[in-house]
């Protein structure tokens, strides 16, 4: 999908000078784009202020081949057992940083990936309205890979740039006592790297 007239004039001209032409589609030119149809429209006049991290494997723990593309796609075989109970889940996240560092991305950042469910930040519920999903290939038991902290850094600022994110915060945070991703591997020293050089 590609985006659509409701997104003219959400920049100013001074900044979108400085912007790569890329970045005025919503989608970004160092990630692989693999379109999911699991999304919609932003409320309008929603800024897009927040980075929302996650981590995912499918199934946990695995960290090679495509069953969370394909859980994003819609396309997951449910004659598996162990992922047949997701099949019918229509979820995304705009974002997907693979183990290797590698870069997909599911969803126009100007449009609403589903990634955050009931959810609020500093007061504000339904998050997917506001934010960017970034899930992050990896799981509770496993460090994350260098490569995918480089990524996730080069992300937020490309990001930075061309939203007015003000916040990142973990899923875990908006989703208290019901999320715990990315959880304890994730370094929240990086995490909060990234937080000062936004604010
Ligand atoms: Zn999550």
């Amino acid at each position: 999908m590609t985006t659509n007239g409701n997104h003219h004039g959400r920049e100013s001209p001074q900044n979108a000078k400085t912007l790569h032409t890329s970045h005025s589609t919503g989608w970004l030119s160092a990630a692989c784009r693999i379109d999911s149809p699991n999304f919609d429209a932003r409320p309008r006049d929603s800024a897009i202020s927040l980075l929302v991290l996650h981590h995912i494997s499918l199934p946990a723990g695995h960290f090679e081949g495509d069953a969370v593309i394909r859980l994003f796609t819609n396309q997951l075989d449910d004659s598996d057992p162990e992922l047949s109970e997701l099949a019918a889940l229509r979820v995304s996240a705009h974002f997907f940083i693979r183990r290797d560092g590698s870069l997909i991305q599911f969803v126009n950042v100007f449009d609403r990936a589903w990634h955050a469910g009931v959810s609020s930040w500093r007061g504000r519920e339904r998050c997917n309205d506001f934010s960017v999903g970034v899930e992050i290939e990896g799981d509770c038991e496993h460090p994350f890979a260098r490569g995918q902290y480089e990524t996730l850094n080069r992300l937020s600022a490309d990001l930075a740039s061309l939203l007015p994110i003000k916040d990142t915060a973990t899923h875990a945070e908006i989703a208290f006592g019901r999320k715990v991703d990315p959880g304890p591997r994730f370094d929240l020293a990086l995490l909060n790297a990234a937080r000062n050089a936004q604010s």
